[in-house]
Order: C-alpha cells, then sequence, then structure tokens
C-alpha cells in the first residue's frame, strides 16, 4: 500500500490516544485541498503490509485506543486498505475511523469500499469545501458527515467525543527535515520553519518515527 505517514499518539483526530496513518495518492481535487502533498504518490511510499502491521501492532503496545486513517484518498486503495482495517479490527481495536472525499453512495461502486465499511466503526465522508470550513469539528468542512458504523458503546470515550463540535488543534511531528502537521489544518513544513511552528503553539509530541521503512 502508499503510505507517507504514522503517527502516535494522535489526539487531534478522533477519541483517545490514536494510531494515524496517511495513506498517498488522490484522484480528485477539491478546491482547498489540506493535503495537497498527499495526493501524489512517491515511489518511497510504498510499504507492505505486514510493516505497517508491524508498526501499528508497537504503537498498540504503547497505549493507542484507537486508528485514524486520512490521506490522500484512502479508498483509492481500497483493497488493501480493507485488509488492513479487517487485520486492525481483529487485533488491534474496533474504534477506526476514516475519512474520504467520497460520499457513502458513491463508494458502492468502488472495488474493496464495502470490505471496508465492514470492519471500520466511523467514516467522515464528502469532500472537502473551503467555503464550508467552520473552522470547529474533527471534519474539515460542515458537509461533510460523521457515520457510525458500529456500536461503540462499551468505549466511553467515543461515546463523549463531539466530531462536529471540538475545538481544532494539531500537532506537529519531527519527520527528516521537515515538519508533518497533524489536523484539519495541517500539511508539511521544512525544518526552518519550526520555531515558526512553536511560537504559534503548535504541540512537538516528540519525534515521528516511521517505523514501516526500517
Ligand atoms: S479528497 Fe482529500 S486529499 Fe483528495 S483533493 Fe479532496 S481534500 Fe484533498
Amino acid at each position: 500500500m502508499y503510505l507517507r505517514y504514522l503517527c502516535f499518539p494522535i489526539n487531534v483526530l478522533g477519541p483517545g490516544k490514536r494510531i494515524g496513518l496517511w495513506l498517498t495518492g488522490c484522484s480528485k481535487n477539491c478546491p482547498g485541498c489540506m493535503s495537497v502533498e498527499l495526493r501524489q504518490r512517491r515511489e518511497d511510499d510504498e510499504v507492505s503490509l505486514v510493516l505497517v502491521e508491524q508498526a501499528i501492532e508497537r504503537c498498540a503496545r504503547k497505549g493507542a485506543s484507537g486508528i485514524t486513517i486520512s490521506g490522500g484518498e484512502p479508498f483509492d486503495q481500497a483493497e488493501e486498505l480493507a485488509l488492513l482495517v479487517e487485520w486492525c479490527e481483529a487485533n488491534i481495536t474496533r474504534d477506526i475511523l476514516v475519512y474520504t472525499g467520497y460520499t457513502q453512495d458513491e463508494l458502492v461502486g468502488i472495488r474493496g469500499a464495502r470490505d471496508v465499511l465492514a470492519h471500520i466503526a466511523t467514516l467522515i465522508d464528502g469532500p472537502y469545501v473551503a467555503e464550508l470550513d467552520d473552522g470547529i469539528g474533527a471534519r474539515g468542512s460542515a458537509n461533510q458527515r460523521v457515520i457510525d458504523l458500529c456500536d461503540l458503546q462499551d468505549q466511553r470515550s467515543c461515546q463523549n467525543y463531539d466530531y462536529e463540535g471540538v475545538a481544532r488543534e494539531r500537532q506537529a511531528f519531527h519527520y527528516g527535515d521537515h515538519l508533518f502537521i497533524a489536523g484539519l489544518d495541517g500539511g508539511q513544513r521544512k525544518g526552518s520553519q519550526l520555531e515558526d511552528s512553536q511560537r504559534k503553539g503548535i504541540r512537538i509530541e516528540g519525534s515521528q518515527y516511521r517505523e514501516v521503512s526500517e
């Protein structure tokens, strides 16, 4: 599969301490896209499912409570994604959140999408529309829907999480010579902008690690 970043702990995209995965490649072209750098795949983004699972297992041992998958467009590699979320649900957690620029109806025509939806708890769907970005919530714009696909009544943090009203925060992860900014107004910054980022109050969570490339 094609994956650029795997970060832990992420606590700005869903409840609890989460493992965040950013897949690469996107065939959509939403004006104002916040993840432009993840729309193009790079050769070194390609990693095996086994290595991704091993990295997720290591994060789980450190106390991860959920998994958030974004991109790029995760459903542009729906068949690989289905294998990953099925394994995650069976071995790590049922609390799996996936962002997509497709609507749930559009996903019906994508091979593998049905299998993804069978193994995740939450889908945030629909294209990002800059004019409808109200600056709050764990979805990028007000047209995007938070769709509950699995009963997580047993998980208190999920029950209380306000996807549509939570205040937005960002987290920065060192990543080679640049920072990766996780959150709904994130992106990629050069290392020289680190001080600037700190001045803006972005929390540095320690070294980001891309264990899948080891
Ligand atoms: S689907 Fe997501 S990554 Fe793709 S263009 Fe739209 S906002 Fe950007």
